[in-house]
């Protein structure tokens, strides 16, 4: 068992299902293919810049590409993300949506990447503001 982003995180990817959650298992899967797939223009970026595009070719970095997911080895399935999200993108997987099935896949996709890259996609809580 896991929880799983689907595809209404792409164009909103808001971050607050980072803030709750206990073991920082969101990652940024910065796919350009995955917004031209789904017809969603990506934003510019405003939240963050050292993220590297997982495609090979020629896009414009100044975008933010791409959904936040989930890491299905370190999420502890305890369910805080899903009431924060503006859009219900997230689903446990044995519910997720028939037509939003393949994201069960595509989050289990995070896995295959080194620790190296996966600490650089790693999505953390801001910081706290200082008073
Ligand atoms: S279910 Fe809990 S551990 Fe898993 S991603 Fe959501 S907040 Fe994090
Ligand atoms: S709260 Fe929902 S829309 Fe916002 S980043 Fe998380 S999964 Fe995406």
């Amino acid at each position: 068992m896991t929880f799983v982003v689907t595809s209404k995180c792409l164009g909103v990817k808001d971050r607050s299902c980072v803030e709750v959650c206990p073991v920082d298992c969101f990652y940024d899967l910065r796919k350009p293919s995955l917004n031209k797939r789904f017809n969603i223009n990506p934003k510019k970026l405003n939240w963050h810049d050292d993220i590297p595009i997982l495609e090979e070719g020629e896009f414009d970095t100044s975008l933010d590409w791409g959904m936040l997911v989930i890491n299905p080895d370190e999420c502890i399935n305890c369910g805080a993300c899903v009431v924060e999200c503006p859009v219900d993108a997230i689903f446990e997987d044995i519910e997720v949506p028939d037509t939003e099935k393949e994201f069960v896949e595509i989050n289990a996709q995070i896995t295959q990447y080194s620790d190296e890259t996966l600490n650089k996609l790693r999505v953390l809580k801001k910081p706290e503001s200082s008073s």
